[in-house]
């Protein structure tokens, strides 16, 4: 079923007008008004500054959609990226879809409580607790209908990114099947930090039939302190591999072996990133190639054995796809889900045909990579990594943090609907 603009109805019901951020409306009582931290494009460029607390209509729901009240919200990178306008304008793209609002909402990670449901919502109710994951897509698109992999539809977004209303909102709007069971161990803070990451990086790790993680496997991950790092390297010790990762402090590399990595490189230590000197430069490959191969040293100390990674898990992209490729393993993957660092990466082709070696985009999570990332959350398999809960007037502050490299340390976390907060970093 689409939802459009045009098949959305209001769910408000009788109370106060908006309710203070903190403090919850009766259970199913939805007021005319919410916080929310709004962009606008005036204000596109630095998050501190695009982000501001407004008041605004809390939004309507279609048929098939749900109203979340947000108890917690996750920080994620992609609201850096909505913040600046960059690479994509978010609020002219959805205007030329039809959509009327002339701003952002975004938040692509919530825990909360089920509001309102669409009159062809017949899998939740009112009072349930859940968290949200964040794929998006027109259930009668033909891809879908087709029986293929939603995320790649032609109509797939990402849910507060991509899409309006998300959790840096007292009230969100999601689709039905977004919705996944909040793990009952996990507070609110807690259940909120994972989901976008998690699925993220399950779908890289178990999404790419012939290069899956398999048992003994080695897997090299970037970043391996932050949101998606530390998800991954749990993810490969969880399926039974061995993840090394890649960071660019100490203090970072023991965060990520907290969290299963079983070593770490300082990436410090080299110098060869970006684009390598071109084929013809003789010296100046000469010295990549050194530099590069010290790096895979480095690797195979780890490893405690003659070995390269059968899976690099990349999204620092244009810095560190060369290294990448180079190391991969003949027959192995490096799976890509960002350009943090930039864009124009480089592959020289002859690591990568010779070789035979994947290089594998991949984007969000359908609805059944969601669900088994979810089940091991609520088996306790997978730990949310809390790296800090903050108030929900950092919003602008804790994205300008991100999006300048400081506080990597698993997921940050906004009480939006919960508590007060209080827990520092684990
Ligand atoms: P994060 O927690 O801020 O972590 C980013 C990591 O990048 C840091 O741990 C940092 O590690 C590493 N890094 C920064 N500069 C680097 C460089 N020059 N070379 C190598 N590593 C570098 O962010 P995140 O949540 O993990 O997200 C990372 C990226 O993935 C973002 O661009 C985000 O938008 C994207 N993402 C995409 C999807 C998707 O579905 N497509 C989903 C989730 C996230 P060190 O400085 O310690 O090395």
């Amino acid at each position: 079923m689409v939802t459009g603009p045009e098949s959305r109805k209001s769910v408000v019901t009788a109370g106060a007008e908006i309710t203070d951020i903190g403090e919850l409306p009766p259970l199913g009582v939805v007021p005319a008004k919410m916080h929310a931290q709004v962009v606008r494009p005036d204000r596109y460029g630095d998050p501190a500054n695009a982000f501001q607390h407004e008041a605004v209509p809390t939004p309507e729901i279609g048929p098939d959609e749900v109203l979340v009240a947000v108890m917690a919200a996750g920080i994620n990178y992609n609201n850096v990226w909505a913040a600046r306008g960059y690479p994509v304008d978010q609020v002219a793209v959805r205007q030329k879809r039809g959509e009327v609002e002339d701003f952002h909402i975004g938040g692509s990670d919530a825990s909360g409580i089920v509001y309102a449901v669409g009159e062809a919502v017949t899998d939740w109710e009112i009072g349930d607790e859940v968290v949200v994951h964040p794929g998006v897509w027109d259930a009668d698109d033909p891809w879908i209908a087709a029986g293929r992999d939603q995320m790649i539809a032609p109509s797939a977004r990402i849910w507060g990114y991509d899409t309006n209303y998300g959790s840096f909102g007292q009230f969100a709007r999601a689709q039905s099947h977004q919705l996944l069971p909040k793990a009952v161990h996990l507070s609110w803070a807690e259940a909120a930090a994972p989901t976008l990451v998690g699925t993220t990086a399950y779908r890289m790790l178990h999404g790419w039939a012939g290069n899956t993680v398999q048992e003994g496997d080695l897997v090299l991950v970037w970043g391996g302190s932050g949101g998606l790092g530390t998800q991954a390297t749990q993810l490969v010790d969880a399926a039974g591999g061995r993840a090394i990762a890649v960071v660019s402090d100490t203090e970072r590399g023991e965060y990520a072996k907290k969290f299963g990595a079983i070593g770490y490189i300082d990436r410090r230590e080299f110098s060869h990133w970006g684009i390598p000197p071109l084929v013809d430069d003789t010296v100046g490959q000469k010295e990549w190639t050194h530099s590069v191969r010290a790096f895979g040293k480095k690797v195979r100390e780890i490893a405690g054995s003659r070995e390269d990674p059968a899976i690099v898990f990349e999204h620092p992209g244009a810095a560190t796809i060369p290294t990448s490729i180079f190391l991969c393993q003949p027959g192995g993957m490096v799976v890509i889900c960002a350009g943090t660092t930039g864009f124009d990466a480089m592959v020289d082709l002859r690591y990568h045909w010779t070789r035979q070696k994947r290089l594998q985009g991949s984007h969000g999570t359908n609805d059944a990579q969601a669900r088994a990332y979810n089940d091991l959350v609520r088996e306790g398999k997978i730990d949310p990594v809390v790296g800090r809960v903050l108030p929900f007037a950092d919003i602008p502050r804790a994205h300008s943090e991100m999006g300048n490299g400081h506080e990597v340390f698993g997921n940050s976390v906004i009480l939006v609907g919960s508590g007060t907060p209080g827990l520092g970093r684990r």
